[in-house]
């Protein structure tokens, strides 16, 4: 068989993008070789629908022993009882969880995308918004999270579930504060933690699993896992469901290869080093963070406590769109990010996100963090100076050749 030149040409063209640029995407990250060899094995010949011992097709001996390890590991990383370690990614864990509580048209209140959350939780785009009573929630004057708003739209409209949980707020949630709102309205308290999985498990940010009737993942954020999925729960009259609504109502059979490397991501996540990456994750967040605040960027909420912020540009006159377009020349790669109450629309916004895990996974300490915050600030504030950018993207092909990749 001839091998397909045109992919794989592209496949190295992408190898070699990714080497050479900073990403400060706050959701990407770099896998290590063994979770990419698990996920590019021959477990993806295999057919394994249902649960271990419990499968639709013969031939699941080692497929089972697989499953079992992913879920042993994933209950010991996250004080967990029970978890799902089918869901093909952080939207379908969160589809199953909605399709294993509720009914077409109850009431879910969740936060709202301009302000930090995902558009799975109810946004009106997203399907989550069209069979679901969508009301949301968001910052308050602070930027910080309005635990008074919840509780008074909680009451107002009892709704069947809570959803706790973003894709882009910086700083540290209070989830006793939406467990207490949750028991008085009698709503199930969903806790999303897409973005911080890794810091939980390395217990630098709160682990939610004590208040939360269920907790929803991917595993290829902070968490440094393959693209994927996992639903925990410590609600016992729940682990049926859940398992059910994953097998047979919305999936079907489970990507193998992708859970053994989600088994190879918890085993590196139990080890001590782990605890040290993440704990570097947030020094060079909070260094860079704060060489914008010195440079008088606006920054949301003013500060941050994670791997990620969020830089306002309003002032500066350019819209988030246009700021990822000039960075990227400059070999820089961040995504464009609404901010509270934004003017703009999805596709063009008023401010961006920058995000440490994947800097900090190829191995750069605070120093050159801060150096390339530097190079940011400079190109935003001279952003029609062609000549910045040139040398921008020489000094950034310098940092990233002394971090390489292909070798974590
Ligand atoms: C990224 C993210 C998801 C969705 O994950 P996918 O794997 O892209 O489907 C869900 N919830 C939150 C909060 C996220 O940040």
């Amino acid at each position: 068989m001839n091998k397909d030149k045109k992919i794989f040409k592209l496949i190295t063209l992408e190898q070699n993008r990714q080497h050479n640029t900073i990403n400060l995407i706050a959701s990407e990250n770099y896998v290590s070789k063994y979770i990419l060899k698990a996920q590019g094995s021959c477990l993806t010949n295999k057919y394994a629908e249902g649960y271990c011992n419990k499968r639709y097709y013969g031939g699941c001996k080692y497929i089972n022993k697989i499953e079992k390890i992913a879920i042993i590991r994933a209950k010991k990383l996250f004080k967990a009882k029970y978890v799902n370690v089918q869901p093909h990614s952080g939207s379908q864990a969160n589809f199953a969880v909605y399709n294993a509580l509720l009914k077409p048209g109850d009431i879910i209140l969740g936060m709202n995308i301009k302000h930090g959350g995902h558009i799975t939780h109810g946004s009106k785009i997203n399907i989550s918004g069209k069979i679901y009573k969508s009301i949301t929630y968001g910052l308050n004057k602070n930027q910080n999270i309005d635990y008074k708003q919840i509780k008074s739209l909680a009451l107002q409209h009892k709704p069947k579930l809570i959803i706790a949980g973003f894709s882009s707020f910086s700083k540290i949630c209070n989830w006793k504060k939406f467990y207490k709102i949750s028991r008085l309205t009698k709503s199930f308290l969903l806790i999303d933690i897409s973005h911080i999985a890794g810091l939980i498990a390395a217990k630098l940010y709160p682990n939610p699993l004590k208040y939360a009737d269920i907790v929803t993942s991917t595993t290829h954020k902070t968490l440094c896992g393959p693209r994927g999925g996992i639903i925990l729960s410590n609600n016992k009259n729940l682990y049926k469901k859940l398992d059910k609504s994953i097998f047979p109502q919305t999936q079907g059979g489970p990507l193998m290869h992708v859970i053994a490397a989600k088994a190879i991501c918890f085993k590196e996540a139990l080890n001590k080093n782990f605890i040290k990456y993440q704990k570097q994750v947030l020094k060079n967040c909070k260094y860079m963070c704060n060489f914008f605040l010195k440079k008088k960027f606006q920054i949301i909420s003013n500060k941050t406590e994670t791997h990620l912020f969020i830089i306002n540009l309003t002032n500066l006159k350019i819209t988030g769109l246009q700021a990822q377009k000039i960075l990227n020349k400059a070999n820089i790669i961040v995504n464009k990010n609404y901010i509270p109450d934004d003017k703009q629309n999805s596709f063009i916004t008023s401010g961006i996100r920058i995000g440490t895990p994947a800097i900090t996974k190829r191995g750069i300490k605070h120093k050159t963090a801060i150096y390339i915050a530097k190079l940011i600030s400079n190109i935003l504030k001279n952003i029609s100076n062609v000549n910045i950018i040139k040398k921008t993207k020489y000094k950034i092909k310098k940092i990233c050749n002394k971090h390489p990749i292909n070798k974590l």
